[in-house]
């Protein structure tokens, strides 16, 4: 049987792992966006800076419970950014990603679960809904370049970038 402090330490291993698969996530959705945008491919574009922001949501989340449990949040990413993606090979690759993630959290939350950390394993499972999400969303934008092609393409192409959200940050909120 493993002490107290084992069974912490192996949580807050599985949710520095889940961390830096995030930070990754946000790098690389960022990059697609602003590739998207480039493209002027708008809608797309707004889409993706969103999920990059549920990203970041996400690696918040898991340093915030790896504080709470003593440790110290990894500023690590998991593996380097992919970079000047073709945009057949964005949703592909997008789409295999968050299905590997599902695949990845599930085994975490059992690690989780089997050290007795129920927080974490709740934490688990909102964020492997989010991945859902974005999954369903990426693997239907996917199916779409695959099956319609240029016609597809051709409805996006000049559509707007914008995301609906005001922009926020600390100067444009006038937060102090
Ligand atoms: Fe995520
Ligand atoms: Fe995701």
């Amino acid at each position: 049987m493993s002490t107290k402090e084992e069974r912490r330490q192996k949580v807050i291993e599985v949710l520095n792992k889940a961390r830096s698969m995030e930070l990754q996530a946000i790098h690389q959705y960022m990059n697609q966006h602003y590739n998207l945008d480039d493209m002027d491919y708008g809608e797309l574009a707004a889409k993706m800076k969103l999920i990059a922001i549920d990203e970041m949501r996400h690696a918040e989340a898991f340093a915030e419970r790896v504080k709470e449990l003593g440790g110290e949040p990894t500023d690590h990413l998991s593996k380097p950014v992919a970079k000047g993606q073709k945009i057949d090979v964005i949703y592909r690759y997008d789409a295999g990603e968050e299905d590997d993630t599902i695949d990845v959290y599930n085994q975490f939350l059992l690690v989780c679960r089997e050290n007795g950390d129920s927080i974490s394993v709740k934490l688990l499972e909102t964020i492997i809904d989010e991945e859902q999400a974005h999954f369903n969303y990426f693997d239907a934008v996917k199916d779409h370049i695959g099956n319609l092609g240029d016609t597809y393409l051709s409805r996006i192409a000049g559509t707007s970038s914008s995301t609906g959200l005001a922009p926020q940050g600390f100067v444009i909120t006038g937060q102090d």
